[in-house]
Formats: C-alpha cells, sequence, structure tokens
C-alpha cells in the first residue's frame, strides 16, 4: 500500500511559549543559536538560515540577524511535539499565526527537549511568586 505524502504539512507558531520555554539548553544563549547547532550536527551542512532566509509565516528574505528561533508545532493531532524553527523575530511576536511549508522542509523542525518545558503545575506557581 502507497501511503500518502503530501507536499506541505502545516505547522503554528506556539502561544505563549517564551513563559513555557523560555530558556535555550545550556551553553546556547539562544534558541536561533540551539537550532544552527543540532542542524548542523543532524544534516552536517551549512545553516540555511545564512547570509538571509525567508520567513515561512511571512514570506519575508531577512537577514541572519532577524531571525530566531520560534517555537511552532505541526497542526497534527497524531504530533503534540514541540519545535523550533527559523521564522523572524516580528512573526515570532505574532502568536498563533499558521502556515504551510514544503514536506521537505521537516528537516528544518528540531525538537524542543521535554525537559525544558514547563508543566502547567510549575507555571501557576510562577505566577503565584510574582
Ligand atoms: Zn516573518
Amino acid at each position: 500500500m502507497t501511503k500518502f505524502r503530501p507536499k506541505y504539512i502545516a505547522i503554528r507558531n506556539v502561544v505563549g511559549s517564551s513563559k513555557i520555554s523560555p530558556n535555550p539548553p545550556s551553553p546556547f544563549g539562544s534558541w536561533i543559536g540551539y537550532w544552527e547547532a543540532i542542524y548542523r550536527d543532524t544534516h552536517g551542512f551549512s545553516s540555511p538560515i545564512r547570509p538571509a532566509y525567508e520567513c515561512p509565516f511571512c514570506g519575508t528574505t531577512r537577514p541572519t540577524s532577524e531571525i530566531v528561533g520560534g517555537h511552532v508545532q505541526k497542526v497534527d493531532e497524531d504530533d503534540q511535539h514541540w519545535y523550533i524553527f527559523p521564522i523572524c523575530s516580528a512573526c515570532n511576536k505574532d502568536n498563533d499565526k499558521e502556515t504551510q511549508i514544503l514536506y521537505e522542509s521537516q528537516d528544518l523542525l528540531i525538537p524542543v527537549p521535554s525537559n525544558l518545558i514547563i508543566t502547567e503545575e510549575e507555571e501557576n506557581q510562577l505566577e503565584t511568586e510574582d
């Protein structure tokens, strides 16, 4: 049986991710730094965000300095994982955006380590401490 392979998959920017998963793994200073390192380790070739990159949410080509590691999910009930995906800093602030990426571009989805995602319980605790 041939499995249907879509040309595109949909991803969405996760709402409230800066609160739930604020810090990248040590020693990385930013999520895009983490993303680039893992991408290079996994795929062994140079980073697709240099010197410029087309943001999948707004379709604008921007210099590397304006690209950040956005938290995204696949719009797919079966996959609840959180991923880091390169997007522009403007789109990263505009939560709950949705877009289609090429099926092959799933290579760019780098999983967020699950221990770095704050649970709802921990989040409530943070709020009471404020
Ligand atoms: Zn954008």
